[in-house]
């Protein structure tokens, strides 16, 4: 019997799976299959698909899919329900869909998706998949049903495309204590069900025999309240047990290269900024550097928030920006600050007017002029999810101020973000590690294995998969330009010579015309002094020592 699964890729408020991500449902999948037939899945994505794999030769299928918070990528592009459709329909076997295309479908395309697959699954899906293979055990109750799976299940990263530079998505565990928010889908997962440290810790032991160095504890609503005191309107944080966590996984994967978090609610740390504080400094003494903690901050409106139940308001997320600001903000290993903290906004809520985009602009233009650091700010118009409050309100503000929307995307990205980038990592730093991705025309484009990574573009061509440290030159909107560090003039290509600060065409020409240099004299007698002690930093000295 040959089974295969296939990762469609999956976005959720607290769950991503886009390469180089890997997300929970892959491993676990495959973990399940280990543990019923004994067998080892082929791990397949739809990028394979999408170049005429053939799926027929599998008798069993599990496809996992859906993007309740889509957005754009570098890594891959998740499927399209009507990709679904065009590349299943037709194949024999057993088919077995899941994943949050259960909660983004609706109406004639689910009824569709529901009569080709033979199985269409929630994203809560273990014990029915167990059940489904043929499973007859009685299943431990709760999110650690996951554990003995991940376990099993993680050595199918080794078969990912990307292996071994992959980031795993880890499970804390779902639910929100909140789930009010009119647009959110988080609240399908009902309450919250945490995985125990023992739980998670033995999967990331797994993870990292299986060759894995890179982690995101991402799988969460807040991180700050895992394992929190949940006695509370507002859970407190108990920073012994994230203490605990944190150093589990330092100690079971001592070599790892990535720990980082993603979602935190601002509304906890200004409610308990003490307990809060606390956390973010045990954060920092065991993750790595470069981490964000991703605020769902939603809107800087009032009447918005009221109108959609959101709980922090601005105040309350200023403060934890301070927070944030105050513990993480020293730049680490990695060449980023330790830990900064990220906004989300989602536009097309109930309440909202052209004042609301002002409201936004004028908040993060607050932060901006405090001196504060953010790491990233998401501006997204609202995907509407069946089920949820929004859903009967309709998409009619996002129609109604889609105008307004790109005006002030642009205007946030031009006047906010890219000072903001130029704040967080100004021209001359160093970052360790960039993974080159992709090649466009004379420049390839790669990124650090992060959560949220900057995306740098660096002139010339380099292999895909090739690691190196780059040092910045200047900047975009959401992304630098940065040069290979350090430089080996004597073999720098004439694209990459050119981005050098103050060298240009014509002294990269001449540079070009005139090495090797065997001295630093010969080359500074070509582009001068003034132009040396520009790029200085940039290049590698040692090839001209004696
Ligand atoms: S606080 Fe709101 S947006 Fe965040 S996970 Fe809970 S329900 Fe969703």
């Amino acid at each position: 019997m040959r089974i295969a699964i296939v990762d469609c890729y999956v976005d959720e408020p607290s769950c991503l799976g886009v390469p180089p991500y890997i997300s929970p449902y892959i491993r676990y999948s495959a973990g399940i299959i280990k543990d019923v037939l004994k067998t080892d899945p082929d791990y397949l994505t739809i990028d394979q698909i999408r170049k005429g794999w053939d799926l027929s030769r599998y008798s069993i299928l599990v496809v996992t899919a859906g993007t309740t918070v889509p957005g754009k990528y570098l890594g891959g592009t998740p499927a399209s329900p009507g990709e679904l459709i065009k590349y299943f329909e037709n194949v024999p076997g057993k088919k077995i869909l899941l994943g949050p295309i259960f909660y983004e479908s609706h109406g004639r395309l689910k009824r569709r998706l529901k009569d080709i697959f033979d199985h269409f699954l929630p994203p809560l899906f273990e014990s029915r998949l167990y059940e489904i293979l043929g499973g007859n055990e009685k299943l431990e109750s709760g999110r650690n049903i996951v554990n003995r799976f991940a376990v099993k299940g993680a050595g199918i990263v080794r078969k990912h495309p990307m292996y071994p530079n992959v980031i795993c998505e880890i499970e804390t565990y779902r639910g929100c204590f909140w789930r009010k928010c009119s647009f959110c889908s988080e609240k399908f997962y009902g309450g919250v069900n945490f995985r125990t440290v023992e739980g998670i810790v033995e999967e990331i032991k797994a993870l990292y025999g299986a060759g894995v160095k890179h982690f995101r504890l991402g799988n969460q609503s807040d991180f700050f309240t895992y394992m929190g005191d949940f006695d509370q309107d507002i859970p407190r944080p108990l920073p012994e047990n994230i203490e605990r966590l944190m150093r589990s996984i330092r100690m079971s994967a001592p070599e790892l290269r990535t720990l980082h978090i993603d979602n935190v609610n601002p509304k906890v740390l200004s409610e308990y900024p003490e307990e809060s504080e606390e956390v973010a400094k045990i954060i920092v003494r065991y993750h790595t550097s470069g981490d964000v903690a991703a605020f769902g901050m939603e809107s800087a409106d009032r009447n918005v928030l009221k109108k959609n139940n959101i709980n922090a308001d601005p105040e309350e997320v200023m403060s934890g920006i301070r927070l944030l600001n105050r513990v993480g903000r020293k730049v680490g290993s990695s060449g980023l600050p330790e830990l900064l903290p990220g906004i989300n906004f989602v536009f097309g809520l109930k309440g909202e007017t052209r004042k609301t985009f002002e409201l936004n602009y004028l908040f993060l233009k607050e932060v901006l002029d405090s001196g504060l650091l953010l790491r990233r700010i998401n501006l997204r118009q609202v995907h509407l999810i069946p089920g949820t409050e929004l859903w009967k309100y309709g998409d009619r503000n996002v129609r109604k101020h889609v105008k307004y929307f790109r005006i002030y995307k642009r205007k946030i990205r031009e006047e906010i973000d890219r000072p903001m980038l130029e704040r967080v990592v100004p021209a001359g730093r160093v970052l360790k590690d960039v993974v080159c991705e992709r090649q466009r025309g004379k420049v390839t484009f790669g990124r650090q294995i992060a959560t949220y990574p900057i995306l740098v573009g660096i002139p010339g061509k380099y292999e895909t998969g090739r690691i190196m440290d780059v040092r910045v030159v200047s900047h975009g909107q959401r992304s630098v330009t940065a040069v290979e560090y350090p430089l080996d003039i004597n073999t720098a290509s004439m694209d990459t010579l050119m981005y050098l600060p103050g060298i240009g065409r014509k002294r990269a020409g001449n540079i070009a015309l005139k090495r090797p240099f065997k001295k630093i004299q010969e080359l500074k007698k070509v582009i001068g002094e003034e132009a040396f002690l520009k790029i200085r930093d940039y290049i590698d000295l040692r090839a001209y020592m004696p």
